[in-house]
C-alpha cells in the first residue's frame, strides 16, 4: 500500500514536470539579449544589478546566478557542470555570442517574448534581431518615460509637449502590446496620485525643457511629468507595466514599495487598464496582497528568480500565497547575457514543479488542478491580458 501510494506520487510528480517542461511560456517583461561579444569584466556586471566595475576581491560567479551559470548553462555550451567561470567565459568566446544566444534561447523554450527596448538598446538585440536569434515571436512594450525624452530632444518645444507626447504615446498605442513606467526609478511611488492639470503639466514641461536645452541631457524625473505620463498611458487603456523593487543602485528601494501605491491603484480602479507590477522582490507579498484586491493589479516574481537562484523555490512558494492564480504572469527580465533568458524559465519551471508538486504530494491540490495552474501563470493570464494569440 505504502508502496502504490509512493509509485502513485512519483508518476505525478513526472507528469507535473512533463507538463510544466512542455508549457509555451510568455516572457511578458524581457529585454533583448547580447549583441556581441563582451569580455570578462563587461560579463560579470551584467550578471549583477550592480553597475559599478567588480573589485579585483571578488568575482560575480561567487553568487546564485554565477553558480546556476556554471551549473545549468555550462552543458548547453558542451562543457560538463559544474565547470569553473573560467571555462565557461573561454567557451563562451570561442563559440562566439551568436551562437550563445542561439542555444540558450532554444532552451528557455519560450514561446513569445514580450520585449522593452527602454534601457541601454543599443547594446543588446532589437526586436527583429529577437525574431531572428530566438526563432519566436517577439511583441513590443514601449516605456513611457523613454518617449517623454525623446520627445524633448526632438521638439523641445514647452507648449506643445504635452500634446506631442499625447501623440506619440498614441501612435505606439497602435503597434505596442503595453506601455511600462519607471516612475519607482525616477521618483518612488510616493508621488501624488491625483492627475496634474494641463497648468501644472505645462509648468513642469517648461521648467524641464530649459534644463534639457541648458545640459544637453534628458533624463525625466520630474514628478509632474511623470505623474502626466501615467495617467496619459492609463487614458490609452493599454496594459500598463511598473517596475516594482529589486533593480540596480539607481533606486531608492524602500520608495518602490507598491503598498505606496494603493491611493493611484484606488483612483484608476474603474479606468478599465490592467497595471503589471514587475519583478516586486522583495515586496512580492505586498504585491500578492494588492493583486489580490484590486481586480486590475497583476504581478510576477521576474529578475528575482535569475538572481536567488536555488532559492527561487521559496520566492515563488511566496508568491503563490495570496494572489489569485489568474493574476499572476511569468517573466525572466533578462537584459543582455542570454544565460538571463534561460535561467528565468529554468528557475521558474524547476521552482513551480517542486512547490506544486510538494502540494500534490500532500494530498492539498490535485495534479489537474497543479497543471492548469502552472499554465495560468505560464502562459494564459499573459495571453488574455495583453490580448495575445495562443502559440
Ligand atoms: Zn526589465
Amino acid at each position: 500500500m505504502i508502496r502504490m501510494e509512493h509509485n502513485d506520487s512519483a508518476g505525478s510528480q513526472g507528469r507535473l514536470a512533463a507538463a510544466i517542461e512542455a508549457l509555451p511560456l510568455v516572457d511578458h517583461h524581457v529585454h533583448g539579449a547580447l549583441a556581441g561579444d563582451v569580455d570578462r569584466a563587461a560579463f560579470e556586471v551584467m550578471i549583477t544589478e550592480s553597475s559599478v566595475p567588480t573589485p579585483p576581491w571578488m568575482t560575480q560567479f561567487d553568487s546564485q546566478v554565477g553558480f546556476s551559470i556554471r551549473r545549468w548553462c555550462a552543458p548547453l555550451l558542451d562543457l560538463a557542470p559544474p565547470c569553473s567561470a573560467e571555462e565557461y567565459l573561454a567557451r563562451r568566446h570561442e563559440l562566439g555570442n551568436a551562437e550563445v544566444n542561439r542555444r540558450l534561447l532554444a532552451a528557455a523554450n519560450v514561446d513569445r517574448y514580450l520585449i522593452e527596448t527602454g534601457y541601454q538598446g543599443d547594446a543588446t538585440l532589437g526586436i527583429e534581431q529577437m525574431v531572428a536569434a530566438g526563432g519566436r515571436p517577439v511583441h513590443e512594450v514601449v516605456r513611457l518615460e523613454a518617449v517623454a525624452e525623446d520627445v524633448a530632444r526632438e521638439d523641445p518645444d514647452a507648449a506643445g509637449y504635452a500634446a506631442a507626447v499625447r501623440e506619440r504615446l498614441a501612435r505606439q498605442a497602435t503597434t505596442a502590446v503595453g506601455f511600462k513606467s519607471i516612475v519607482a526609478y525616477r521618483h518612488g511611488f510616493d508621488v501624488d496620485p491625483s492627475r496634474p492639470t494641463d497648468a501644472e503639466v505645462r509648468q513642469a514641461a517648461d521648467r524641464w525643457l530649459r534644463e534639457v536645452g541648458r545640459t544637453g541631457a534628458a533624463r525625466l524625473a520630474d514628478p509632474v511629468l511623470l505623474r502626466f505620463l501615467l495617467w496619459e498611458a492609463v487614458d490609452l487603456g493599454r496594459p500598463l507595466q511598473l517596475h516594482v523593487g529589486y533593480g540596480d543602485a539607481d533606486l531608492d528601494l524602500h520608495r518602490s514599495n507598491p503598498l505606496l501605491l494603493t491611493p493611484w491603484l484606488r483612483q484608476i480602479s474603474d479606468r478599465g487598464v490592467d497595471v503589471l507590477l514587475l519583478h516586486c522582490y522583495p515586496f512580492h507579498r505586498e504585491a500578492g496582497y494588492l493583486a489580490q484586491v484590486f481586480p486590475h493589479v497583476y504581478f510576477d516574481v521576474g529578475l528575482a528568480l535569475n538572481y536567488v537562484g536555488a532559492r527561487s523555490a521559496a520566492v515563488v512558494a511566496e508568491s503563490l500565497e495570496l494572489a489569485p492564480f489568474a493574476k499572476q504572469l511569468y517573466s525572466s527580465d533578462a537584459w543582455g547575457p542570454a544565460e538571463l533568458h534561460f535561467l528565468g524559465a529554468l528557475n521558474w519551471r524547476r521552482a513551480m514543479t517542486r512547490i506544486l508538486g510538494e502540494w500534490v504530494a500532500d494530498g492539498d491540490w490535485t495534479l489537474d488542478d497543479a497543471t492548469r495552474v502552472a499554465t495560468m501563470i505560464g502562459c494564459t493570464n499573459a495571453r488574455r491580458v495583453y490580448g495575445l494569440p495562443a502559440s
